[in-house]
């Protein structure tokens, strides 16, 4: 016998958000398909309310341990079709059409921990001191949180999720981590079973992590997922990196408005980022639309990051665009 959560992504607008149960499994069975209330998830209507549950990435459980497993799943129609919702088997299809191209993606996926109403570490009166020492910081005046964040990344790597990095973020009691590089559908596999262990680690501590793209608003930075991107012939040569940074550029309006909810509101021009109404590209460049890290630059050859993406992105959406948009280009 062993436990295996099944979680898939709701119809929650404009953001979607996670769900999840448990099924109790015999020890020679693999994950069978499942099922689930729509109508109590946005997801269909009360008179036919079965909405599928297709398993299509499963790792070890490295909550409860042992045997036990999460089991990512798609969403389907009774009829096995992809439900509205479902996202993914776009990103699926794009990413079979342009196979060839080997394209690779890495997110920075950041957050922000709230404890009640307010980020964590927050004093209960006023703002903490202003942004200046909080990135990378070390020390109990600048960061707060640090022993979910070890949790969270051990849980990821104890599960097999490709997390690459983590570091604290400008504003205090923000985060991120990094997911790949990995082709679209398993970068973005992986990345919404690291955000589903990040919720789910936060309740040991009563923290909850919000991916909310402006969380306080004035002087304090935003939260996004810088998406960074190649294919095989950007790894090996610079021409076709310029020539996706000039095709981003032709879909910026495209791109935008399936980059995550409330995106004007953190691309603003300020706290590195680029407004919204306008695109660019350039070489080291934070308040860029498209930043091209220097290393590329000096080595003729790598990848680019779309610095766009909110921190709500729903990373099937953001990697298919890109795949499409560049790949078409080059
Ligand atoms: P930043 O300097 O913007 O904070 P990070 O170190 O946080 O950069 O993230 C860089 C991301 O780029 C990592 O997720 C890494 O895996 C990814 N990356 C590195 N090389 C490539 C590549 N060739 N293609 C796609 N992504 C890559
Ligand atoms: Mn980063
Ligand atoms: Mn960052
Ligand atoms: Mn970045």
């Amino acid at each position: 016998m062993y436990k295996a959560e099944y979680i898939w992504i709701d119809g929650s607008t404009p953001t979607r958000f996670l769900r999840s149960k448990t099924k109790i499994l015999g020890e020679s069975e693999s994950p069978p398909i499942w099922s689930f209330d729509g109508s109590s998830t946005n997801q269909a209507s009360g008179n036919s309310s079965d909405v599928v549950l297709n398993p299509v990435f499963q790792c070890p459980d490295p909550v409860r341990g042992g045997s036990s497993v999460l089991v990512l799943c798609e969403t389907l129609n009774t009829d096995m079709t992809p439900h509205p919702t479902n996202t993914r088997s776009a990103c699926v299809e794009t990413y079979e059409r342009f196979s060839h191209h080997e394209p690779w993606f890495g997110i920075e996926q950041e957050y922000t921990l709230f404890e009640g109403a307010r980020p964590l570490g927050w004093p209960s009166n006023g703002f903490p001191a202003p942004q200046g020492g909080y990135y990378c910081g070390v020390g109990a005046n600048e960061v707060f949180g640090r022993d979910i964040v070890e949790d969270h990344l051990e849980a990821c790597l104890a599960a097999g999720l490709e997390i690459s990095g983590i570091n604290a973020e400008v504003m205090p009691g923000q985060w991120e981590f990094q997911v790949g590089p990995l082709n679209p559908v398993a970068a973005s596999d992986h990345l919404w079973l690291c955000r589903w262990l990040l919720y789910r680690i936060g309740e040991d501590y009563g923290v909850h992590a919000t991916l909310d793209p402006k969380p306080v608003k004035g002087d304090w930075n935003g939260a996004g997922a810088h998406t960074n991107f190649s294919t095989k012939s950007m790894r090996e040569a610079y021409d076709d990196i310029i020539k996706g940074a000039e095709a981003l550029g032709k879909k910026h309006d495209e791109h935008i408005v399936n980059y995550g909810a409330g995106i004007e509101e953190r691309l603003t021009g300020l706290h590195e980022t680029c407004s919204y109404k306008e695109f660019k590209y350039g070489v080291s460049d934070r308040g860029a639309s498209i930043r091209i890290p220097w290393q590329v630059a000096k080595d003729k050859k790598g990848y680019l990051e779309d610095r766009r993406p909110n921190a709500n992105c729903d990373p099937y959406v953001v990697t298919k665009l890109i795949t499409q948009t560049v790949c078409e280009a080059i």
